[in-house]
């Protein structure tokens, strides 16, 4: 199927939800993604600050860039100027340079909290408790020029819907329950970003606010 079909296609399946599509374009190159551009597809997802980057200054501007993979300090400067949202935080001195280089560039970025909800020791991210600290430590309030508006998770790669939906339920049920708390200005908890090519049926089922689909659009990464 083309690019087009399959934006298509899922496109389809969101309908009549508020879930949005996040492209998941890393490792593409620039024709590809100009390719689900005129699909209709304008948020794209790389998980590579060069990457993005290099792509961000030759494409269309009204294209939004979400970082989906781990975020070093060091590399928040080049992404700081366009970036639309960071799903990857997953330390409190990552959110403080956010901080730091947003206020340089006189922006407001929005991160998400990445959760680490899967069975494998690989993935990165933090556990519902240090989210949970993260999200209440008094210094949170003093970083005006972030903004948290969720979580990011995934899954376990596996082949058994029943594991991928209890870990999926568990990071819904503890975005509900971050949403009770009493939180500084600059968090909102708005945004539940779960699901990939391989799990975003359930996902949306349990309540994703953006699937981040690579290979089910553009096939398979080499
Ligand atoms: C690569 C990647 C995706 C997309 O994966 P597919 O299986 O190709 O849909 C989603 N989220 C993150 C964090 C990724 O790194």
């Amino acid at each position: 199927m083309s690019i087009q079909a399959n934006i298509a296609q899922i496109t389809l399946f969101l309908q009549h939800t508020s879930c949005k599509l996040i492209a998941v374009t890393k490792t593409k190159p620039v024709d590809v993604l100009m390719q689900a551009y005129e699909a209709g597809c304008k948020r794209f997802g790389e998980n590579k600050v060069q990457e993005m980057q290099s792509k961000y200054e030759v494409l269309p501007k009204d294209i939004e860039w979400h970082l989906i993979g781990h975020l070093q300090s060091n590399k928040v400067k080049y992404i700081a100027p366009f970036v639309s949202l960071i799903h990857s935080i997953d330390s409190f001195k990552l959110l403080q340079e956010v901080n730091k280089q947003a206020g340089k560039v006189n922006r407001t970025i929005p991160c998400l909290l990445q959760i680490h909800i899967a069975e494998e020791e690989t993935k990165f991210g933090l556990s519902y408790t240090e989210a949970e600290e993260l999200l209440h430590r008094p210094e949170l309030a003093t970083l005006q020029y972030v903004k948290i508006i969720g979580f990011m998770g995934m899954a376990t790669f596996t082949q058994s819907t029943t594991q991928i939906r209890k870990e999926l339920r568990g990071l819904k049920e503890f975005f509900e329950k971050s949403r009770t708390w009493q939180l500084p200005p600059n968090v909102a908890i708005e945004e539940l970003s779960m699901g990939m090519s391989s799990d975003y049926h359930i996902a949306v089922e349990e309540g994703s606010t953006m699937i981040r689909v690579g290979s089910s659009i553009f096939g398979s990464r080499q």
